[in-house]
């Protein structure tokens, strides 16, 4: 099972990412934790990533692309992935396209959690307070990047899939249970957009 997970930063989609892998027993590719994980092995990749995650803005297309073609050749993809954080613009969408019909890939299923934007910077920054601010990036100023980016750059992502015909919309209001239920139930019903 190959799935997409969008939604804006707050949304739930890591949490969410999580219960689908043990559920199918996928794999989840969170670009987000990827680009930790560089930061904090000072590879050439995560210098270079660093100051533009800690200002809220993206890492260019280019070097997302690279790093998402190399990890969903990998055999531990085998049975499956769930996308976590990407595409996050149209052009890594428009290359996710080209580079599954390459490989003879199929999506089974584009799943947008949608939240209220307002109540997304609380969220955010409360979550930060709970865990001791264990992110550099949630702060107040780049949260707010975070999601004004989110608005400008990947919300045109799911009017991409919209497009498409394959999005499914859930509403990403209630609890984990409540939201996991609703993903299950958009996953074996058609599209909605
Ligand atoms: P969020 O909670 O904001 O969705 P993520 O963990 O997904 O956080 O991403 C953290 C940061 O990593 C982003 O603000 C961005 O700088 C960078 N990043 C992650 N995925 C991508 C991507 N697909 N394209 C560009 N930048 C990315």
């Amino acid at each position: 099972m190959r799935l997409i997970l969008l939604g804006p930063p707050g949304a739930g989609k890591g949490t969410q990412a999580q219960r689908l892998v043990e559920k199918h027993g996928i794999v989840q590719l969170s670009t987000g934790d990827m680009l930790r994980t560089a930061v904090a092995a000072g590879t050439p990749v995560g210098q270079r990533a660093k100051a533009i995650m800690d200002r809220g803005d993206l890492v260019p297309d280019d070097v997302m692309i690279e790093i998402i073609a190399e990890r969903i050749g990998r055999p531990d993809t085998a049975r499956g992935f769930i996308l976590d954080g990407f595409p996050r613009t149209v052009d890594q969408a428009e290359a996710l396209d080209r580079l599954l019909e390459e490989r003879g890939l199929a999506l089974d299923g584009i799943v947008e959690i949608v939240v209220d934007h307002g109540i997304l910077r609380d969220r955010i920054l409360g979550r930060a307070k709970e865990t001791g601010g264990a992110r550099a990036d949630d702060t107040e100023a780049t949260v707010t990047k975070r999601l004004d980016v989110y608005r400008a750059q990947t919300a045109p992502v799911a009017d991409h899939y919209g497009r498409a015909g394959v999005l499914k919309q859930v509403d990403g209001m209630g609890t984990v249970e409540e939201v996991a239920a609703r993903i299950d139930d958009s996953l074996h019903a058609g599209t909605d957009a």
